[in-house]
């Protein structure tokens, strides 16, 4: 993952600006700015950098700098402080029930690993003891049952999906009927892509999601879309009540800051990062312990 250079470019802007012995307007600046370079080439959006930069430099009090307080520590902390803000949107997903039905929606792009997804949240709650569902309401990609069915199939999760009927609305909600008269707790309906955004999409999410009524709406994003994930996120929340977003591909060469404009763009938090194609290549996000990592 390329965002772990970015660790070490920040702790060389820190190094730097320790070694000076005096810490006037400029070196913290030079600091700064090094710092805001090493954030934009990891892909993270220009307005969230430029406003974080602002906010360190009302935080950081130079004269307490230049009082020999530990220089590094103090805007380490504050970088910690900010990043960890960008990625909090400061309040949790919808939280599922076990033994409750709770019915979740997965929309994203076409390739970002919407369905690859879909199969692994349903297995890694399968693994705690819920009884999760799968609909495959993708009427748009050939194959896209099949795949969902494959990946189901594998992990032993039971899927609903047709090969003739071509309304994905129908689709769903005729299988979340069925998963709902057979108790599952947790039922998943993957809906279509495209390529890109297009109204079509937009249109046929509204359709389902109003036709199902999710009570969580998941916004997958693959990591390696760059400084495009901000304005994408944002037409989906605008789209759909987004509440949650899994960015996949984190194991891949992406730069991985479009994860911060996701969430400042959905104001929904990161639950889970897809670090590889298997089942099982999924992780539970954690905003401390992801920027701890970050910053090396
Ligand atoms: P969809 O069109 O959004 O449903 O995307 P798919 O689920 O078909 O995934 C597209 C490709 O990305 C497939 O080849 C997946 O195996 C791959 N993929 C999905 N998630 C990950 C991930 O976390 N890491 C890697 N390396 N590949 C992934």
């Amino acid at each position: 993952m390329v965002l772990a250079e970015l660790g070490g470019s920040i702790s060389r802007a820190l190094q730097q600006m320790s070694n000076a012995t005096i810490i006037d307007e400029k070196v913290l600046n030079d600091c700064l700015n090094e710092i805001t370079r090493a954030l934009l080439q990891a892909d993270v959006q220009f307005m969230l950098v430029r406003d974080m930069k602002n906010n360190i430099k009302k935080i950081v009090n130079l004269e307490e700098l230049a009082a020999g307080h530990n220089k590094r520590r103090i805007i380490q902390e504050a970088i910690y402080n900010e990043l960890c803000k960008i990625l909090d949107p400061g309040k949790p997903s919808f939280a599922l029930k076990k033994g409750k039905t709770s019915i979740v929606m997965f929309v994203g792009l076409q390739g970002s690993g919407k369905t690859t997804t879909c199969t692994k949240y349903a297995y890694h709650h399968q693994k705690k003891g819920w009884k999760p569902a799968l609909v495959c309401a993708d009427t748009f990609r050939a194959g896209a049952f099949d795949q969902l069915k494959q990946n189901a199939t594998k992990a032993k999760i039971p899927f609903y999906g047709s090969y003739t009927e071509s309304d994905p609305v129908r689709i769903a909600v005729e299988g979340v009927e069925r998963f709902k008269q057979e108790n599952c707790d947790l039922i998943i309906v993957d809906t279509s892509g495209r390529h890109k955004q297009e109204a079509a999409l937009f249109e046929e999410m509204r359709q389902v999601s109003e036709a199902t009524k999710p009570d969580l709406v998941i916004f997958v994003m693959d990591s390696s879309i760059g400084q495009a994930a901000f304005d994408q996120a944002q037409a989906f929340k605008q789209s759909v009540a987004v509440g949650a977003v899994i960015i996949t591909k984190m194991d891949g060469h992406a730069k991985g800051g479009g994860a911060l404009s996701a969430v400042a763009a959905t104001k929904s938090p990161i639950i889970f990062i897809g670090t590889g194609e298997h089942m099982d290549e999924f992780e539970v996000f954690d905003v401390k312990p992801f920027v701890k990592r970050l910053l090396g």
